[in-house]
């Protein structure tokens, strides 16, 4: 999630959050049983717990141990067509990823994968060139060619739906009644462009869910203790939402010379240029589960991981803390065949 604004060093105090986010317990799904584990490389999938009810339902967020890729430090579970790691190595791990989801295919051998007919079948997966946009596809089938956009939606099972993150939140949303899928990709663009709003009113125009029926799940991304933003962001959200104060905190720099001798600094600076710098920081986490709320998910249906990549990146990717040169995670869903 590149944005003008330079990465800066955390800082060291954080305002305590007002609003109460509902944190659900995600939790680590044992790896499938599959040929696959025999490579030491155990990913870690990250499940909704009460999600287990719906035996029909496979979702996940993956993370960054295990898998093959070795261009990010020790071997991870890059499941993004980067520039650093090898198409065979990235087919290999999304091959790991659908088999801890338990998405195991009809058989059809996927490109770059052995022969044996128990591998997953990464030619079920639906991913998306994204822009970061409000752009939302309805799917039956896997689409022939490269779907651009940043939201995909189905009833047709077999199909695995993914958005790739590292530092932008994945929200998947799921209509247990009508057995009604989706995911999401939001960074602020696309929150500001109100994605995930947009999705549900998708997932309604396309499928008929009803709002109230909804579960939703906001993925690991940067959490509001590393979203550094530049100030021109603020107005843009101002315009759009009415809690946008909700959304913004402020830190003044803390700079101990400054504070230690602050008579030394006060004439040298031009008038008007007295504050000290300050730094802004957005929270995307309130700000999906809002647009969720406004969009008639009952606020006990939204699960929220409390993982922020930029604070975890022994677990996570996050593009920002390691300034661009990172693999992909992967929020995905799918109905089973
Ligand atoms: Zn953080």
């Amino acid at each position: 999630m590149p944005t003008k604004s330079k990465p800066k060093p955390k800082p060291k105090t954080q305002p305590k959050s007002k609003a109460k986010l509902a944190q659900a317990k995600l939790t680590p799904a044992k790896a499938a049983k599959t040929k696959l584990t025999k490579t030491k490389n155990a990913p870690q999938v990250l499940t909704i717990e009460p999600w287990r009810e719906f035996p029909w339902l496979l979702h996940g967020f993956s993370t960054r141990p295990g898998g093959l890729s070795r261009s990010y430090g020790a071997p991870s579970l890059n499941l993004g067509l980067t520039q650093e790691d090898k198409r065979a190595t990235v087919e290999r791990n999304r091959e790991i990823f659908l088999a801890a989801l338990g998405a195991t295919g009809s058989g059809a051998t996927a490109p770059g994968a052995g022969s044996s007919a128990r591998q997953p079948d990464i030619s079920s997966l639906v991913t998306l060139r994204q822009i970061h946009s409000d752009l939302i596809h309805a799917v039956s089938s896997v689409p022939k060619e490269q779907l651009v956009g940043d939201g995909v939606i189905t009833n047709t099972p077999g199909l695995v739906l993914a958005v790739q993150t590292a530092d932008c939140l994945p929200v998947i949303v799921v209509d247990p009644k009508r057995k009604i899928v989706g995911v999401f990709h939001a960074g602020w663009r696309g929150t500001l462009a109100r994605i995930v709003e947009k999705g549900v009113g998708e997932m309604r125009r396309h499928f008929d869910s009803r709002p109230r029926d909804l579960q939703a799940a906001i993925g690991p991304g940067i959490h509001k203790c590393c979203f550094e933003i530049g100030e021109e962001l603020r107005p843009k959200f101002e315009a759009q939402f009415a809690y946008a104060g909700e959304l913004f905190h402020k830190l003044e720099e803390m700079d101990p010379i400054r504070e230690k001798y602050p008579m030394l600094f006060l004439t040298a600076r031009a008038p008007g240029h007295s504050e000290l710098p300050s730094q802004l920081f957005l929270d995307l986490v309130e700000a999906n589960r809002r647009q969720l709320l406004d969009a008639g998910v009952a606020p006990r249906n939204i699960h929220v991981s409390p993982l922020c990549t930029s604070c975890n990146v022994d677990k996570l990717f996050s593009y920002r803390k390691e300034k661009g040169v990172t693999g992909r995670m992967m929020g995905a869903v799918g109905i089973r065949a």
